[in-house]
């Protein structure tokens, strides 16, 4: 056991691919940016193709050059790829670019001119989250694709509110996009893989599948939202990461002994605190309070005081016989759960793995 070891459990993943794959009759784009928010680039977008995800999908240009790199042939979309981007390389490497906007296709536009290729693209349209994609250029954006070394492959739009059952806001995006792809069509494009749904569209909206679900949280096992769609358990989903340590010393305080920078927290009677060596470099929320802490064998111990940048400390209570070098669990199966820390730390579930340093090594299990 090192010091922190992230677990990456790759058959809960696959499980959770297989378990939307029989909700939809989509193809599936496993969503693997950031790390495959935290879990590992690589061996879950194997794992996913594996499972029966045909497309990948990223934000940035790096993140498909390196499943290139790594041998991935499957279908990949970067859909965040600014200008001065190397698009000549994204080209190359048959990597498919979204389209938001003038400016970036003409920039690929000339790389594909300049290679005298064509560049595989999916046009972005804002349908109301009014972040990324087309919107007041939609027209012009379809008369320039016309003249461009481009081959329009997809469509799309993201939601804004899908993870709200009760919201009619997902139902207003999805007839702005069939309008935006009605005009697109009388244009004379047509293109083959029209694409809205995130975790919560392919999970609660089933109007919303089109040709691909994009798949990101849920293939992690975590619910799109705890509040309004339940917990990913009750979604028939399995968590992939569980994060463990050790316990690094253990030592007995007097009662009213303030514990951590500022002294935040303070101790109710005479007590063995447990170090734990994580810290808010490796990931855990500085502002994590004790409604979190580590299981030993099971049994929980909540954080006492502040989260340092290397170490936080828990409270093993007064008859502990905890020993320094055993295991401790963070979240995971029996301890706390990924929506707790982030409950405790007043984020979502996305932000807790996502966050995890490099510095943890990730360990499949
Ligand atoms: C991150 C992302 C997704 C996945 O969203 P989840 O809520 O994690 O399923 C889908 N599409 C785009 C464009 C994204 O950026």
């Amino acid at each position: 056991m090192l010091r922190a070891e992230a677990h990456i459990n790759l058959h809960a993943l696959r499980h959770n691919v297989a378990a939307i794959a029989l909700r939809t009759n989509s193809e599936i784009l496993a969503v693997v940016k950031a790390n495959a928010y935290g879990h590992g680039l690589v061996p879950v977008a194997k794992t996913a193709v594996e499972a029966g995800a045909h497309w990948l999908g990223v934000a940035l240009l790096e993140e498909a050059v390196a499943l290139r790199a790594a041998g991935i042939t499957a279908p990949i979309i970067a859909w965040l790829t600014p200008p001065g981007s190397d698009f000549a390389q994204a080209i190359e490497l048959g990597i498919d670019l979204s389209v938001p906007s003038l400016d970036i296709l003409r920039e690929i536009n000339s790389a594909a001119s300049g290679l005298k290729q064509s560049a595989r693209i999916h046009l972005e349209i804002d349908t109301g989250m009014h972040r990324g994609g087309a919107l007041d250029e939609w027209s012009e954006l379809i008369a320039e694709v016309k003249c461009a070394s481009v081959q329009v492959i997809g469509a799309w739009s993201h939601f804004a509110r899908a993870d709200e059952p009760e919201s009619a806001y997902t139902d207003l995006q999805i007839k702005n996009f069939e309008a935006r792809i009605s005009e697109l069509k009388g244009a004379g494009i047509s293109p083959e893989f029209l694409h809205l749904a995130n975790s919560a569209g392919a999970l609660i909206h089933s109007g919303s599948h089109k040709d691909i679900v994009r798949l990101g949280i849920a293939m992690y096992g975590l619910s799109p939202d705890v509040l309004h769609m339940g917990s990913g358990e009750s979604l028939g989903l399995k968590p992939v990461m569980s994060l463990h340590s050790i316990l690094h010393s253990v030592k007995k305080v007097p009662a009213g002994a303030p514990v951590g920078y500022g002294g935040r927290g303070v101790t109710s009677s005479e007590t063995y605190l447990g170090i734990i060596p994580l810290g808010y470099s490796d990931g855990i929320p500085r502002n994590a309070t004790s409604a979190v802490g580590v299981t030993i064998n099971g049994e929980k111990f909540p954080i006492i005081g502040r989260v340092s940048m290397d170490q936080f400390v828990v409270d093993l209570g007064p008859k502990s016989k905890a020993k320094a070098g055993e295991k401790v669990t963070l979240f995971g199966e029996g301890s706390y759960s990924i929506d707790d820390w982030a409950a405790a730390c007043g984020t979502i579930n996305y932000e807790i793995v996502t966050r995890i340093a490099a510095r943890v090594p990730r360990i499949s299990v």
